[in-house]
């Protein structure tokens, strides 16, 4: 019996990740035309750069997902001095994000399914907390989604432990009676797993299972996803409407 479930947030209760990066991207090359006078494409591809840079320097840590930074370091790649528009192209970038987000079929029934089940739920992202937050508050889940528990308070990225150990720590519940769930195969399942958790794969792609025998569920769509939870969680009666 699964007595605590815990989401990934990018492209698990939201989606796509990529059309939202692009749009964030575009947007923050938008920002930099318009107060630097730097071409926007030449902009957004500095942006770019700046990720890459940042995480082959610093990879699996959390400032590795900063945006202010990517433009920072972006913008000193041009030769620009970043300090009077990283911030304002950090803003423009999750300004587009936060937008473009589409929240996934059946998300909102199940966390409200769990939250009255009285199954305790949390978000276990990598990613900075303000921008999470201000996502969930967006999606209209902020009363339902749980604990927000982010890499930036655990000091280390999913696939590594600390963040799950964290989390079940959070919610109370043992590692091994806590279901992970989450679109990305090594942050989510292979790293649940190591860390002595149960896990579900959301593999709306239908990518092949990229470790022959790995026990986890797998689930093809959101729906799937939440059918299995409720049965999982011993709610399965629990109408969702
Ligand atoms: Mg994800």
């Amino acid at each position: 019996m699964i007595r605590a479930v815990l989401f990934d947030l990018d492209d698990t209760l939201y989606g796509d990740f990529s059309t939202c990066d692009r749009l964030g991207l575009q947007a923050a090359g938008q920002y930099a035309a318009a107060h630097a006078g730097i071409p926007a494409a030449r902009a957004e591809e500095a942006m770019r750069r700046g990720r890459l840079m940042l995480h082959e320097a610093c990879p699996d840590e959390p400032e590795s997902h900063d945006r202010t930074l990517f433009a920072k370091w972006g913008l000193e790649w041009l030769g620009v001095n970043p300090l009077p528009y990283a911030c304002g192209m950090h803003a423009a970038y999750w300004e587009a994000v936060l937008g473009a987000m589409q929240r996934r079929e059946g998300v909102l029934e199940l966390l409200t399914a769990l939250h009255t089940g009285g199954i305790p739920v949390g978000v276990c992202t990598n990613m900075m907390a303000d921008i999470q937050m201000q996502k969930l508050c967006r999606l209209q889940l902020s009363e339902v989604c749980g604990l927000l528990i982010t890499s930036e308070e655990a000091g280390r990225d999913k696939p590594h432990a600390p963040i799950f150990h964290l989390a079940v720590k959070r919610l109370g519940v043992p590692a091994q009676d806590t279901l992970m769930v989450g679109d990305n195969f090594n942050h989510d399942v292979r790293g649940a797993l190591g860390a002595g958790l149960q896990a579900m794969w959301l593999n709306v792609r239908g990518d092949p299972l990229p470790v022959a025998g790995t026990p986890a569920y797998v689930a093809t769509s959101f729906p799937d996803a939440a059918q299995q939870i409720l049965q999982l969680c011993g709610l399965s009666g629990t109408r969702q409407e």
